[in-house]
């Protein structure tokens, strides 16, 4: 299959331009977007077959569900059934935006797009290319990240092209996704509302909105779990992987450094390739392997922004051992941890 390229101007853009991605779309094809998230690769979510394609293309595990993006809060009424207050008032609050509610489904969405389960996840996105798409497709868009299944979500189309060219209809470039990370997802169909995956939008953020917010113990989990099965099914799977061994430090940062140094030192000496995951405020302390800066301290934001391009760019270099910081002292700490912790298979060491 050969894979169209379509660059879109997020600022500046007419609906003309989306016309063939919106007709991809609505014919079962596959067409990958920029959301604020991550890249997500759309697919009509009515469609099983077309959401059907959506795992073939990624490699998808077929019991990992997919969210559905739509373009108009009251969307929600189509697809979801006995919809708690809660979530319109969350509605309210965060969308357009990175938050995506767990609902009871209609019979209207079927079974492939949600990965066997009764439940539904719907999201209402930020970016404007998104938006505007959904709605002139006039279909309601089953979209997942657009990378192939395990590996870093994708920030730019770059890492798209580079994920699945050849193997979907369409790549919609419009530019790099602001956020970075993926949405968080609020479970409103148990006793109390849960978060399924902790995102940019975070529990006190959400807690202005709903009492008793409670966490999937998968969530908080900080080493590799057997024994939790947890209720967003995609979040068992080693996500985020790098190819190389990715090893967190966490401590006071002069101890962080110095151990990073002597690792490194050790591992190059040996000849093995080596990253460093860095900051703005620490790149010029480490000495060894290639170092690279996630963002600064001082911009928790761009932290979470840089997290996928440097294990991506880790990846291109072909780096064998990769060493990184620990940001559990930002705000976005811990959506951050929550995918750092997965692509290092939970591999942190603890220092004073
Ligand atoms: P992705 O779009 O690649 O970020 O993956 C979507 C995430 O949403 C995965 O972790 C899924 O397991 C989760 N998800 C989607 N639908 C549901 C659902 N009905 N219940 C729980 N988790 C869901
Ligand atoms: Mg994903």
């Amino acid at each position: 299959m050969k894979t169209i390229l379509k660059k879109i101007d997020i600022d500046n853009f007419t609906l003309e331009e989306l016309d063939q991605a919106a007709t991809l779309l609505r014919k079962g094809g596959l067409v990958a977007f920029p959301t604020e998230t991550v890249y997500g690769l759309g697919a009509n979510a009515l469609d099983k077959d077309a959401s059907k394609k959506i795992y073939e293309a990624k490699g998808r595990p077929s019991d990992n569900p997919l969210i559905i993006h739509i373009s108009d809060k009251n969307d929600i009424k189509n697809l979801a059934k006995d919809i708690p207050d809660m979530a319109y008032q969350l509605a309210d609050v965060f969308w357009p935006g990175p938050l995506t509610m767990i609902l009871k489904k209609k019979d209207i969405v079927p079974k492939e797009t949600t990965g066997g389960l009764d439940t539904v996840a719907i999201r209402l996105p930020a970016n404007p290319i998104a938006r505007e798409l959904i709605a002139y497709s006039g279909v309601y868009v089953a979209a997942p990240s657009a990378n192939k299944s395990g590996k870093p979500s994708p920030t730019q189309a770059e890492h798209v092209v580079r994920d699945l060219d050849g193997k979907i209809d369409m790549i919609i470039d419009g530019g790099k996704a602001t956020l970075g990370l993926e949405s968080t997802i609020i479970d409103l169909t148990g006793d109390l509302p849960m978060i399924l995956r902790p995102g940019c939008i975070t529990s006190e953020m959400l807690e202005r909105v709903v009492d008793h917010l409670v966490y999937d113990p998968a969530v908080l989990a900080t080493k590799p779990f057997s024994d939790v099965k947890p209720k967003a099914p995609g979040m068992k799977y080693r996500h985020y992987a790098p190819e190389g061994n990715l090893t967190i430090y966490e401590g006071a940062m002069d101890n962080v450094i110095n151990e990073i140094n002597k690792n490194a030192e050790e591992k190059c000496r040996k000849g093995h390739t080596v990253g460093v995951i860095a900051t703005d405020e620490t790149k010029a302390l480490y000495r060894f392997g290639i170092i690279k800066t996630i963002g600064s301290r001082k911009d928790e934001a761009s932290i979470a922004a840089g997290l996928y391009q440097i294990l991506r760019e880790f990846d291109e270099l072909k780096t064998e051992y990769i060493y990184s910081e620990s940001f559990t002292d930002n705000p976005l700490g811990q959506a951050i941890m929550n995918r750092l912790l997965k692509a290092a298979g939970y591999q942190i060491v603890k220092l004073s």
